[in-house]
């Protein structure tokens, strides 16, 4: 049976009739080659519970994951010129697919819909690391994210102690998932084209956390040493301790943050706790 998604005018027609330039501040690069929306809906699937996706922007990768099977899929958009131009496939999807005027930085998304409930997102590279520090914070609601950052962030978000890009988002993101860059998509198959390249990055919520610690001490830890990202540990934690503090953890002082585990962080954020402020 063809699905009325598959009647539908191809995106680029719809880009013709309607207006949606994309814009710069709303950190718009359209991905419209089904061979990539596929790919990202593709490596999201299975769907078995509500699917959030952030920005749809005209679409295309909202169909794909229509396309591949999503029962509920709820839709965060910023651009009321988006919302007018997704009426077509909303309709085509119906019940399947909401969309919400919203923005994403102030949406719970996280209470959205039902478990299994997983994101995903070609996400507005201007905002996408407080995004995903935002869900981060939620990660045990979310089976699965999987979003397409800048490369350069998605190096970040899966680098191990010891690489020149490991800083807070490594740390944060090693303690609280399982993080890998599934394939990069090349700049050109965006309009307009931007100026870097993309990555698509899965992370999947740990169950059970690898070490105990609280995320705001976390957070704060990792902000200390990663301020001075080139100075050693004895230094950044001079006023709660330096050299002696790290010692008695068996932390190294001579080491900098980029070396440092995120075993030996969250000892670190367990042990100063309420004196980081
Ligand atoms: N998903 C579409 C695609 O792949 O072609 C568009 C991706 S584009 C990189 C980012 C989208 O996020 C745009 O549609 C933009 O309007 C939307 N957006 C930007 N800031 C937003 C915010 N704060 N909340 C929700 N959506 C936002």
């Amino acid at each position: 049976m063809i699905d009325p998604i598959d009647n539908l005018p191809t995106i680029r027609e719809s880009l013709s009739k309607l207006n949606l330039r994309a814009k710069k501040s709303l950190g718009q690069n359209f991905l419209l080659d089904a061979v990539f929306t596929d790919k990202i809906a593709e490596s999201a699937a299975p769907f078995e519970g509500t699917v959030i996706e952030i920005g749809p922007g005209p679409g295309g990768l909202t169909r794909s994951i229509l396309l591949m099977g999503a029962h509920e899929l709820i839709a965060v958009e910023k651009d009321r010129r988006a919302i007018v131009f997704l009426e077509e496939l909303k309709k085509a999807a119906s019940p399947r697919l909401q969309i919400r005027q919203a923005d994403a930085l102030t949406e719970p998304v996280w209470e959205f819909g039902f478990q299994p409930r997983q994101i995903i997102a070609n996400l507005p590279y201007n905002i996408a690391t407080p995004l995903l520090i935002l869900w981060l914070k939620h990660a045990n609601a979310f089976d699965k994210l999987t979003l397409m950052f800048q490369k350069e962030v998605a190096e970040r978000i899966v680098a191990q102690p010891g690489e020149s890009c490991f800083g807070r988002l490594s740390v944060l993101c090693d303690w609280l998932t399982t993080a890998k860059i599934l394939f990069e998509i090349p700049a050109d198959a965006f309009l307009p084209k931007p100026k870097v390249n993309s990555a698509v990055v899965q992370l999947m919520p740990r169950k059970n956390l690898l070490f105990d610690c609280r995320l705001n001490y976390l957070e704060r830890v990792t902000q200390i040493a990663f301020n001075q990202r080139r100075k050693m540990l004895r230094a950044s934690f001079k006023k709660f301790g330096g050299t002696q503090m790290l010692t008695s953890l068996n932390i190294n002082p001579m080491i900098r943050p980029q070396d440092l585990s995120t075993e030996s962080f969250c000892k670190l954020a367990n042990h100063l706790g309420p004196q980081l402020g």
